[in-house]
């Protein structure tokens, strides 16, 4: 049985008096990729900050190795190993390649060590560790994002809409990238809102409606139209 590095149970959120999840149980285990779908505003993306210290849950449990970290600061989360890849890549475009990767020392890895994981893996990052982040293109700093939280040598990766803006092709790359992270033995989450590449390359779909899980499955068509049905509105 796959050790579950990453366990959501009964986990309710809201902001304000708005409740907006329900009762989230999720689960990704050591070396496995599980996306997260469903229709805008289901609580995809408040299920990750949750997972990441960055949003209060208002009970439940979140447990990273077994640790109970629900109400855990973020950066207890981060050197827990859980590393959050936001939406529009958390990148800081004003400084170069290097700096943006030296920062990830927060966690308590070195300058160096950070700098080395992430030219190892990402050979054209070396190529580039003097270039201004935010004149790469969005692929690159994407993969920049990957490597910032690859960097951190985190347990559990999870992932806000990485497809978000970037070309087919170039998400595909990113995707295979994310798929020999797992293979290091990561648990990663990833959001999507479109799901078609991510089914491809993911070991399990959960699918989020109105603050809940509804339905954990492997990825196949029966799933594919589950969700076409949910995202034009008729289920
Ligand atoms: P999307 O795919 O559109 O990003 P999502 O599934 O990630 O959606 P969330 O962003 O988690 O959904 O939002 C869940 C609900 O919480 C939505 O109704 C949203 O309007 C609401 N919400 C999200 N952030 C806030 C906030 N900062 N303040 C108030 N309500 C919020």
């Amino acid at each position: 049985m796959t050790e579950n590095l990453l366990e959501l149970s009964g986990v309710h959120a809201s902001y304000g008096r708005i409740s907006v999840l329900h009762g989230v149980d999720l689960a990704v285990g050591a070396g496995r990729i599980v996306a997260l779908l469903g229709p805008n505003g289901a609580g995809k993306t408040t299920t990750l900050n949750v997972a990441a210290g960055l949003h209060p849950a208002d009970r439940g449990d979140v447990r990273v190795g077994g640790r109970a970290l629900a109400g855990a600061y973020p950066v207890e989360l981060a050197r827990h190993g859980v590393c959050l890849i936001p939406e529009g890549r958390g990148i800081f475009p004003n400084l170069t390649v290097r700096e943006n990767l030296r920062m990830m020392t927060f966690t308590g890895t070195d300058r160096s060590t950070v700098e080395e994981i992430a030219y190892a893996r990402f050979p054209k990052l070396a190529e580039r560790r003097r270039q201004t982040a935010g004149t790469m293109s969005g692929g690159e700093q994407q993969m920049l994002a990957l490597a910032r939280g690859l960097a951190t040598d985190p347990a559990v990766l999870l992932i806000d809409e990485l497809s978000m803006g970037l070309a087919p092709l170039v998400v595909a790359e990113l995707y295979g990238l994310v798929v020999e992270i797992a293979r290091t033995g990561v648990a990663v989450l990833v959001v999507e809102q479109f799901a078609s590449t991510v089914m491809e390359i993911c070991d399990l779909a959960a699918v989020m409606v109105n603050g809940r899980v509804q339905r954990v499955d492997a990825p196949g068509d029966d799933l594919l139209a589950d969700l076409s049905a949910l995202y034009l509105g008729s289920a």
